[in-house]
């Protein structure tokens, strides 16, 4: 007798998932074995982590393994492992009823154009069993649980039940695929075979076939007729030799059908062997075994460290960053921490900076302990010793693939974040990290360009780096700021990933040059001696006009300024230089949760720059000198300073004031009558507005 019966429903979008398995048509089915064996070798990995401290967790089962066995009869496909196995809050939690950040994305993806085998990235994929079978049941002992029955054949629900009638795991799982119909290829031993080879190779757990085999099994005259046996290699040998020994005795052969278990998968672990006896296809598929990854990796170091302390390590860049890259701390599979060839963790955080979580690979120890715990791990100064190598192998990585530019490109695309975060956080390795910053210039049309390309086409007199950060690249490309570097033919960078905001603050110089932020104060573009005194005259000139400036806009800006930096545009804001950028002060806008006190003095002061060469500047210029208490000036100036706000980055405090000071300019345009003006403005403006209007017509 079974237990009782419980049924559940699935998550709604794990339903959904289950149902897109199972109806879209897919020819690269048998992925699914990939998924499965990969999900027993963690189950293994777990147990087998537990029993470096506590052994006695292995008395239920000692050996570690996964054997699959082919039900011809029947039409069932098992694989069992003898892991961790699931309690029966593990079956319902893990097997269908807690949503998975996973499960939408996967198929967001999936609709997108991407591949159902991509699935065992997204963590879904022990669906991929439907790919298969219509019905499958998982049969599940954890040490710390009875043995429990799942069932589902998709439909919305799955069941668990406790097995009463053959509690005979020990401990571990098995899967049963009753497979549909028609997919019983396999259950043929050459298709399983081909496929563990293909996908399964590197698990370091050996991955055992149930196979059947037909023998000669001689039978002598004077035996009983039904002697069974066991052990058929010696008697296959012996079959070899039939023809000698029928002269000496009569005997019988009969064909018998007998079970036997091959291990497929006999290769010892790939990092312990000789890089040069090893192929660029194995480390593909030991890249692909490790990752659950469909696509090959982009680049592989594999090395040895020897000396005070030894290891070896194998680490990957994957092709592309993974969904959830950046999506929380929760981060496994990346690297794999063993002590003697014996797996410990695959989720050791002080194995790796942050920055390079996107690195894959093992790393193998000869010096640790085996029994290490979590908490021993977090001081140990071997593991501080190995982090440092790895980073530095790393980096080693990337100056390699920075050598082929069509690699480089793929590899910056998708992880510039993350060399970025890098130069934020690693002090030690910014420099280098320098090194593989890639941008787009006014100059660089298409292409992007390294700063060492900057600084080679650098004019003698040009002493800065000079950026500008945004949020487009039109955004940037068009911004008034860069209207003086243009005419001059200085080169400036184009920043708009909000992460180049806080790398570039901390990286400050390259190659001895500083780096300059185009859109803060004090900002001058090298100019010689006769463009000095033509702006200082200007200077003297624009006093003036400057200060009227200044008392209008009153705590709007810090300070009015006349700038040589512009051509077109009448002005522009700056910031100061070591608050925030327009652009910073956006992205901390953006930030639900900033804290408003940093704000404060964050963002920075605006001073404003006038360009002493356009015409609304001069213009401005006489009306102040005929009488600086003109009305028209007040308007005018304060218009000027909302519309430097927009294309200077920043965002208007007050949009609808700015609406209606343009829509007043609007119907001026338009030759509106005035007194429609008027009540219009009068309906929605205090009083004061109307007699602006008017005074607004004198501008023309
Ligand atoms: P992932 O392996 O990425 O976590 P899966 O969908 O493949 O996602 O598996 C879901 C979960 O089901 C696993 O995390 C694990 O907890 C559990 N599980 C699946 N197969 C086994 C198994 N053979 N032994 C123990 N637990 C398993
Ligand atoms: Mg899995």
């Amino acid at each position: 007798m079974s237990g009782e019966t419980e049924t559940f429903s699935f998550q709604a979008e794990i339903s959904q998932l289950m149902s897109l398995i199972i109806n879209t048509f897919y020819s690269n089915k048998e992925i699914f074995l990939r998924e499965l064996i990969s999900n027993s070798s963690d189950a293994l990995d777990k147990i087998r982590y537990q029993s470096l401290t506590d052994p006695s967790v292995l008395d239920s089962e000692k050996n570690l393994f996964i054997r699959i066995t082919p039900d011809r009869e029947n039409n069932i496909l098992t694989l069992r492992d003898s892991g961790i196995g699931m309690t029966k809050a593990d079956l319902v939690n893990n097997l269908g009823t807690i949503a998975k950040s996973g499960t939408k994305s996967f198929m967001e993806a999936l609709s997108s154009g991407a591949d159902i085998s991509m699935i065992g990235q997204f963590g879904v994929g022990f669906y991929s069993a439907y790919l298969v079978a219509d019905k499958v049941q998982v049969i599940t002992k954890h040490n710390d649980d009875e043995q429990y029955i799942w069932e589902s054949a998709a439909g919305g629900s799955f069941t668990i039940t406790r097995d009463e009638v053959n509690p005979s795991l020990g401990r571990g799982t098995e899967m049963r695929l009753f497979l549909k119909e028609d997919q019983v290829e396999y259950l043929e031993e050459k298709r399983l075979k081909d496929i563990v080879k293909k996908h399964s190779e590197f698990i370091s757990y050996p991955i055992e076939l149930t196979v059947e085999k037909e023998v000669d099994v001689e039978v002598s005259d004077d035996e009983a007729e039904e002697v069974k046996e066991g052990e058929d290699k010696p008697k296959i040998e012996e079959v070899d030799d039939e023809d000698d020994k029928k002269e000496k005795k009569e005997k019988k052969t009969i064909k018998e059908k007998v079970t036997d278990i091959e291990e497929l998968n006999k290769t010892k672990p790939l990092w312990t062997r000789n890089p040069e006896d090893i192929k660029q296809d194995e480390y593909a598929n030991f890249y692909k075994t490790l990752t659950n990854d469909w696509e090959d990796h982009l680049a592989v170091k594999h090395f040895s460290v020897e000396g005070q302390l030894e290891f070896r390590a194998i680490l990957f860049v994957p092709k592309r960053a993974p969904f959830d890259l950046f999506e929380g701390k929760k981060k496994r599979n990346n690297i794999k921490l063993y002590v003697r060839r014996v797996f410990i963790m695959d989720d050791c955080d002080e194995l790796i900076p942050e920055w390079l979580g996107f690195i894959k690979g093992v790393v193998d120890s000869e010096d640790l302990p085996l029994n290490i715990s979590r908490e021993m791990l977090q001081q140990n100064k071997i593991l501080k010793v190995i982090r440092k190598n790895l980073v530095k192998k790393c980096l080693d990585m990337f100056a390699e693939i920075a050598e082929d530019k069509e690699n480089f490109d793929k590899f910056y695309e998708a992880f510039s974040k993350n060399i970025k975060l890098g130069i934020h956080e690693d002090a030690q390795n910014r420099n280098k990290l320098a090194d593989l910053l890639r941008y787009h210039s006014t100059k660089s049309g298409d292409e992007m360009t390294s700063l060492k390309d900057y600084v080679t086409r650098m004019p003698e007199k040009q002493k800065n780096i000079y950026y500008i950060t945004g949020e487009s690249r039109a955004s940037v490309e068009n911004s008034p700021f860069l209207e003086g570097f243009k005419k001059k033919g200085i080169e400036v960078l184009l920043m708009t990933d909000p992460i180049d905001e806080y790398a570039t603050t901390q990286l400050k110089e390259f190659d001895d040059k500083k780096l300059v932020c185009i859109t803060k104060e004090g900002v001058e573009i090298e100019e010689d001696e006769e463009e000095k005194k033509a702006r200082e005259d200007e200077e003297k000139k624009y006093e003036e006009l400057c200060k009227t400036v200044k008392e209008i806009l009153g705590d709007k800006v810090e300070k009015v300024v006349v700038s040589n930096k512009l051509t077109d545009s009448p002005c522009v804001l700056t910031t100061g230089q070591f608050g925030w950028s327009a652009n910073m002060e956006r992205i901390m806008k953006a930030q639900a949760l900033r804290d408003n006190s940093m704000s404060a003095y964050m963002a920075s002061k605006k001073t404003l720059e006038l360009n002493p060469s356009h015409p609304i500047v001069k213009a401005l210029e006489s009306k102040v000198q005929a009488d600086s208490n003109d009305r028209t000036v007040k308007d005018l100036t304060t218009l000027l300073y909302e519309t430097s706000l927009l294309t200077s980055g920043f965002s208007l405090d007050d949009p609808s004031d700015f609406a209606k000071r343009i829509n007043r300019m609007i119907a001026l345009g338009l030759s509106i009558d005035e007194d429609e003006i008027a009540d219009e403005i009068i309906q929605d403006a205090p009083a004061a507005d109307a007699t602006e209007t008017s005074k607004m017509e004198e501008v023309d």
